[in-house]
């Protein structure tokens, strides 16, 4: 399920277009200051979580 999500300009938030699927990062969306996609102009962007997932387990 593709949803537009708000634009976060916090580093290390990658984000995939729900069109051509081209990841962008959050860095790069604050540098040119709109959210859209880089590739296709597509304006709907999903936050995709980093592949590598950490359990942390409490102490
Ligand atoms: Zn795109």
């Amino acid at each position: 399920m593709w949803v537009a999500v708000s634009f976060e300009q916090a580093e290390g938030i990658v984000y995939v277009c729900a069109k051509c699927g081209a990841k962008l990062k959050s860095e790069d969306l604050a540098y040119i200051g709109i959210l859209e996609c880089l590739e296709c102009g597509y304006e709907v962007l999903r936050k995709a979580r980093p592949d590598t997932v950490k359990m942390v387990r409490g102490r």
